[in-house]
């Protein structure tokens, strides 16, 4: 093993209903619980920004989760104040101290794992295994990139030189990082950009998306528990437009670590460049418009499993997630045929039991636009299949899981964040022209190929410009430390997420000659 020290997370195995009961008990206890967040800095709660928000559940608009206060410019610039100070003491601080910090904040969150998947589940819509996996991808990531700064930080050998000269070169952190994070992983990607940027020796200020405050602020008040500094890790709930701006406008934050949309990445990306000073670190996870191509070698009722999953898991709201699946003609309607009748069992509802299969979308704004989509293409092209919806889905914000057939990917122009699969057929002397046509829209996180012949797998994994391949299996799921995850062009700067170059990102280095 390359890692002998660490293994992931277990998780709760829902399916084993006796053994889960006592998570379940512990679960109900949240049904009902209402959370609140406040901008926190310095460790002092503070309401006097402005904006007080109801937190409504996109599972069902009557059940209000919490109440966030927003931050202002105001204390963007006083969190700015606070982690330029305590950066001072935290970047001295032993790497073997923050690295126990973080595997302590572990076993927290595995302690309190059935409220965090409550909140998941109330705050995101997510389906409880969903926010299984949350829980877990969220322990891995502080263990793991606690294990990878024990070795950053002590990989200082001395360095040769001549005789007399002691040359040896240091890591150590940036300065202030700020982590702006997406509400589809509220906690996972929270925390695991926060978990770079600390044990690496920066301090930080958290801003999560303005859907998914509540589990971020919970998630910080554990991290307080455990013994991160108060002034080390603080959080701003708000406005990506305003107080995002006023934090990656202000010349004093060394970086920025992103995950969200493509634009939002480019605008931060001017933010930061229009600033006098330092240049920062932009550290950016986006989007994706990711394929599958599956051959007529391929077994189809493998390939309508993995579709199911890749494409409509957690309602489509994954960066990684499919969106244009690309048949050969030969297998193109047994694949389909078996896909509309899969989608006819898909159980659509409330994430909050365990049978559901798809869960909601995030809000009205979101499930407005995927419907819109999906009028579009069934006149552009044609409707194949929808799944059925249940009442309770007029609750809350759904979109049925729906397959389309178009005829090109460039009818594609942005991402469509939500479980809408088109579907393309090709000749098989297409398949060259297809795949120049996947690099040219510029994005490039992952791609999923079915095939039996492993020569073509393989050439087609090498030709395409993806962070991601995934051979006869689904495309989502990437595991810490066994999938690092991170694309490249529009998707994304890199570094991989859970990989062993993630942390270098966050650093800057130190070489020390003495003429001794
Ligand atoms: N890491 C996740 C996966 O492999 C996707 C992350 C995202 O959606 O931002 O499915």
């Amino acid at each position: 093993a390359i890692y002998p020290d660490r293994v992931n997370s277990a998780g709760v195995n829902l399916d084993l209903s006796a053994s889960a009961k006592p998570f379940f008990d512990q679960l109900n206890r949240f049904k009902k619980h209402s959370w609140s967040a406040y901008p926190l800095v310095n460790g002092e709660p503070s309401t006097d920004a402005g904006k007080i928000v109801d937190v409504l559940s996109p599972r069902d608009h009557q059940d209000i989760v919490g109440k966030v206060a927003w931050a202002g410019k105001a204390q963007a610039q006083h969190a700015v104040d606070v982690a330029c100070e305590a950066f001072l003491t935290w970047r001295r601080v032993d790497v073997e101290e923050r690295a126990r910090l973080l595997e302590q904040l572990a076993d927290q969150l595995e302690t309190h794992q059935a409220e965090l998947i409550a909140m998941c589940t109330r705050e995101a819509g997510k389906q409880l295994h969903d926010g299984v996996d949350e829980v877990r991808e969220a322990v891995d990531f502080c263990r793991y990139y606690a294990a990878e700064a024990r070795k950053l930080f002590h990989e200082g050998a001395p360095l040769p030189g001549p005789t007399g000269e002691l040359n040896e070169l240091f890591v150590q952190g940036r300065g202030v990082f700020v982590c702006i994070s997406p509400w589809n992983f509220p906690l996972a990607i929270f925390l695991g950009q926060i978990a770079a940027a600390l044990v690496t020796g920066n301090t930080v200020i958290a801003k999560p998306a303005e859907q998914t405050s509540l589990i971020a602020y919970r998630t910080v008040e554990l991290m307080h528990q455990v013994g991160f500094p108060e002034a080390v890790v603080q959080i701003l709930p708000g406005s990506g437009k305003e107080l995002g701006a006023a934090l990656t406008s202000d010349p004093r934050v060394a970086g920025v670590c992103f995950t969200g949309s493509t634009q939002t990445a480019q605008h931060i990306n001017r933010s930061l460049a229009a600033r006098d000073g330092a240049i920062a670190t932009l550290i950016a996870e986006t989007g994706g418009q990711n394929a599958m191509l599956v051959d007529s070698t391929a077994l189809p009722e493998q390939v309508v499993k993995d579709v199911l999953q890749s494409a409509f898991a957690s309602a489509g709201q994954r960066c990684s997630a499919l969106r244009v699946l690309y048949l050969q003609e030969e297998i193109a309607d047994r694949v389909i045929n078996l896909l509309k009748g899969a989608m006819q069992e898909l159980t659509i509802g409330d994430t909050w039991y365990h049978h559901t299969d798809i869960g909601p979308v995030i809000d009205q704004t979101a499930q407005q636009k995927l419907l819109a989509h999906i009028d579009e293409m069934a006149k552009r092209g044609k409707l194949l299949a929808q799944a059925p919806m249940q009442d309770e889905t007029k609750l809350g914000s759904y979109v049925p899981p729906t397959a389309l057939e178009i005829d090109h990917i460039n009818w594609l122009s942005q991402e469509q964040f939500g479980p809408i699969l088109h579907i393309i057929r090709y000749k098989k002397s297409a398949l060259g022209e297809i795949l120049s046509q996947i690099n040219a829209t510029g994005f490039g996180l992952t791609l999923g190929i079915h095939t039996r012949n492993t020569q073509l797998a393989l050439a087609i994994a090498d030709q395409v410009n993806v962070g991601n391949v995934y051979i006869n299996r689904n495309q989502i799921g990437a595991m810490v430390g066994t999938q690092p995850f991170g694309g490249q062009g529009l998707s994304g700067t890199g570094p991989k997420a859970g990989g062993p170059r993630y942390l270098t990102r966050f650093i800057t280095e130190k070489t020390r000659t003495n003429n001794i």
